[in-house]
């Protein structure tokens, strides 16, 4: 016993000895495959030397200055090397250290654009329910999880209001494309009621993760949901904390949809679980108000941009294209996702796979699409067999956000066909022993 405060303090947790590539080991000497990346985060895989050399250089020249009195040569080109990833639109980039740090400063961001334009009363931020924006006060204001909500209800602000577009359960009973993206236009009715005067932004996770196992909008929902932005004259917020840099098969989650965001947060996979580094990336449309006003942006932590983090982020995306990441995550995704569906054959208790990319996420049902119960604990109870089975794999909400069960499937991009077939064993093994405790 110590007194380390980890995430259930009456549950035993192996402890951690090394991890190499898709497999961490721990010190009894057990060998797990990391099916999810850990939180979605270690994209590279484990043991990377290429990160660790460029660590341990930036360590020995320096690794920490104050954003206040230096910048420094290698967080300048991390924003240059960001932009030029991105490649289709000028992004600035604010370090940070967290996703829910990135979300949080986006939506200061948006709110200041408006300020510095005189517009002071527009400083709501819409968001939408099965949705997790990060854990601080003001990113879990946007967030529509209600589990993680729960506790601290009375001192959130109520942000979230519109459904997510979540075909496998549309909240209007319908399909896609008769539907004619009913979802996207909950939020025109959503901005009418509130009054756009009041509204600074729009956030949403282009793939929806750990509130809705990769629920994957259908094809124009986008779109719609820009354009009504732009009507309304709202900001729209890409929340690509885990959807970013090549895990969904494209650059950027949203680049699978013809839209370009006003502002964009990305975390997880930026620092790839070396360090930790999030950033908040804002188009010139969004600084120019502020270049020309204030020229201050009210926000910043003290490790903000330290040397050190940002040569792992730059070492990263360096990584990403030389060994072209993106493509590889669409490749091997798309295989990974045939398997999934083929395991779903055989488990009549596999409602849904969805996903795209290294994204992917698995709905379990009771009987028919109804949701499982949470009383149940049926997610925890996967994800423990899965890691006694040597398997690390990502719980999920889904169906209301409280009843429902689901997992995330988001191996590291750096995968092999041949160890997505071992994952995938370890996967059916661990639902046929589901399966058996659960007749
Ligand atoms: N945004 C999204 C989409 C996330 O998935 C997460 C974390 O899971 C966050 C924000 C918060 O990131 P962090 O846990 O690094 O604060």
């Amino acid at each position: 016993m110590t007194y380390l405060i980890k995430p259930h303090l009456h549950r035993t947790y192996p402890t951690v000895r090394s991890a190499k590539g898709i497999y961490v080991y721990d010190t009894d000497g057990k060998k797990y495959l990391d099916g999810c990346s850990g939180a979605v985060t270690a994209n590279l895989g484990h043991g990377v030397q290429e990160i660790i050399m460029a660590m341990n250089k930036q360590a020995e020249q320096v690794a920490f200055v104050y954003r206040s009195q230096f910048t420094s040569e290698v967080a300048e080109k991390l924003a240059e090397a960001l932009n030029k990833q991105i490649g289709y639109s000028t992004y600035w980039t604010f370090l940070v250290n967290s996703g829910s740090e990135a979300t949080e400063t986006a939506m200061k961001i948006a709110i200041q654009y408006w300020q510095e334009q005189g517009r002071k009363g527009k400083n709501k931020i819409l968001s939408r329910w099965l949705s997790y924006h990060g854990i601080t006060i003001g990113a879990l204001s946007l967030s529509g999880h209600p589990m993680r909500r729960a506790r601290f209800v009375p001192l959130l602000e109520d942000f979230p209001t519109v459904s997510p577009p979540y075909c496998f359960r549309c909240p209007y009973g319908l399909t896609y494309p008769s539907c004619q993206w009913r979802c996207a236009d909950e939020l025109e009715t959503a901005i009418i009621r509130t009054g756009a005067e009041h509204i600074a932004a729009f956030i949403a996770e282009p793939i929806i993760g750990a509130a809705g196992a990769a629920i994957t909008p259908p094809d124009g929902y986008y779109e719609r949901i820009y354009d009504i932005c732009r009507r309304y004259d709202i900001l729209f917020i890409a929340d690509e904390v885990m959807t970013g840099l090549g895990r969904t098969g494209k650059i950027m989650g949203l680049d699978h949809w013809n839209v370009q965001a006003d502002i964009i947060a990305l975390g997880k996979g930026l620092g790839a679980g070396y360090t930790p580094i999030a950033a908040t990336l804002a188009s010139q449309r969004v600084m120019e108000p502020i270049i020309n006003g204030s020229g201050v942006i009210m926000s910043g932590h003290t490790l903000s941009a330290n040397p050190l983090s940002a040569s792992v982020a730059l070492a990263v995306l360096k990584y990403i294209e030389q060994h072209h990441l993106v493509q590889r995550a669409h490749e091997i995704g798309t295989y990974l996702f045939m398997k999934l569906r083929n395991l779903q054959k055989q488990f009549a208790w596999i409602g849904d796979v969805r996903g795209k990319g290294l994204l992917l996420g698995i709905e379990f049902v009771v009987a028919g699409k109804e949701m499982v119960p949470s009383d149940l604990a049926f997610t925890d109870l996967v994800v423990t067999v899965a890691q006694q089975n040597g398997l690390l794999v990502y719980p999920a909400a889904a169906g209301n956000g409280k009843d429902g069960a689901a997992i995330i499937i988001a191996p590291p991009l750096t995968i092999e066909r041949s160890q997505v077939d071992e994952l995938i064993d370890l996967l059916e093994q661990t639902f046929r022993e589901v399966q058996r405790r659960c007749p």
